[in-house]
């Protein structure tokens, strides 16, 4: 995250000793090397205004394209984060990996901000993990998290441009375009998960600070006047939405976030892990409502700007409710809305396009199937 002043050094409080890894690991791992997909490279790293360095497409960009794709410089797994000494152990392990690799990418690792210290302070190992590490998949407990260089030079945006997925087949973080981007455009990703989205400009901001030593100076954090409030108001309402849908049909099951959990500034976003379960006692106007809350939500979270991720859980939300009410064409319709946005997250050949499509097939047949009966049913009335 390049949020804060580089200063490139390879000096360091531990002394790490000389590479044990060949060029195979360096390739890998060089930056310069990683942004180029095919032949054509997308974005440049550029020093940007009042926030350091950022990432700028050099060319029109398609949504959906795939900008970059990149192996982590090294990863820590999860069971390491939620030892009985995270703190300790996180820098230990830290220590260990970065004496493993190059002096090229010792000094690439020490390049990147530490927004854990002071402009007299020197850089941490640990500052820099905390400023900029990135959870592999969807952020939880049980995640592995890892450093990615060139990735870390993209800043956040509440509206960002495009997002990161890790690809566990082929082990790399990719980010694709969400939107289309405009050659000369900054390209954003956006750092935090759904939930902080929901909150207020300055619960936002102060987030932001805290965790990443930064402010955030995207379209919607620089909305002034009523025009905020607003865009606070719509916020606020997804959230609120959200509380509906769940006291009407589920049950909410809480998971308590361990110890190592809390020291770090990424893993203070979790995605809640599938803390919902169905509710036993609702009744079929619950559905009903539930699912026209479900729709709105959706709405205003595409009207804001959400991650397709998130936009992603809210499409199969209300497929999954509109089965219950039963309503197949609102399940079809958000089935194509999920096909359509895992294409662009996930690339076509993936496998969570292909549960999408999956997902649109089945609801047709449901939906021919439900036509058939009501057409019997209504020539049995009539004749
Ligand atoms: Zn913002």
């Amino acid at each position: 995250m390049a949020s804060q002043d580089e200063k490139p050094s390879i000096q360091s409080r531990h002394k790490v000793p000389p590479s044990k890894s060949g060029a195979t690991a360096m390739e890998r791992n060089d930056p310069l090397k990683v942004m180029k997909i095919g032949s054509r490279q997308k974005f440049v790293i550029k020093d940007m205004e009042n926030k350091g360095k950022g990432a700028v497409a050099v060319k029109d960009i398609e949504e959906g394209e795939l900008i970059l794709a990149e192996s982590p410089l090294f990863i820590v797994p999860w069971w390491v984060r939620t030892s009985p000494y995270p703190g300790k152990e996180v820098n230990d392990y830290i220590l260990d990996r970065l004496s493993l690799l190059s002096e090229k990418e010792q000094a690439s690792f020490y390049a990147l901000s530490d927004c854990k210290c002071s402009v007299d302070e020197e850089k941490s190992e640990m500052g820099i993990w905390r400023t900029n590490n990135f959870a592999l998949g969807r952020s939880s407990k049980k995640c592995d998290n890892a450093i990615f260089i060139a990735i870390s030079r993209f800043n956040h945006s509440c509206v960002p441009l495009a997002e990161f997925h890790w690809n566990t087949d082929l082990k790399r973080q990719e980010i694709r375009a969400i939107v289309p981007i405009q050659g000369g455009q900054e390209i954003t990703l956006c750092y935090v998960t759904s939930e902080v989205l929901t909150k207020s400009k300055s619960e936002r901001q102060k987030r932001f600070w805290e965790h990443y030593g930064f402010e955030c100076a995207c379209p919607d954090c620089q909305l002034q006047g009523p025009r905020s409030l607003d865009n606070d108001a719509m916020r606020e309402r997804v959230a609120q939405l959200e509380r509906k849908i769940i006291d009407l049909i589920y049950v909410e099951v809480k998971t308590e976030p361990s110890e190592g959990d809390s020291g770090d500034p990424n893993n203070g976003d979790f995605e809640p892990e599938q803390r919902l379960s169905r509710s036993s006692s609702r009744v079929a106007e619950d559905f009903e409502e539930a699912l026209k809350h479900a729709t709105e939500r959706f709405r205003l979270m595409k009207r804001l700007g959400f991650k397709a991720v998130s936009l992603l859980d809210a499409c199969s939300m209300i497929v999954d409710i509109a089965y219950d009410v039963p309503d197949y064409r609102t399940a079809k319709m958000f089935c194509k809305e999920g096909l359509r946005l895992s294409k662009m997250l996930y690339g076509w050949i993936s496998s969570q396009y292909k549960d999408w499509e999956e997902r649109l097939s089945l609801v047709q047949e449901y939906q021919n199937l439900s036509k058939t009966i009501s057409s019997y049913h209504q020539n049995k009335a009539s004749g």
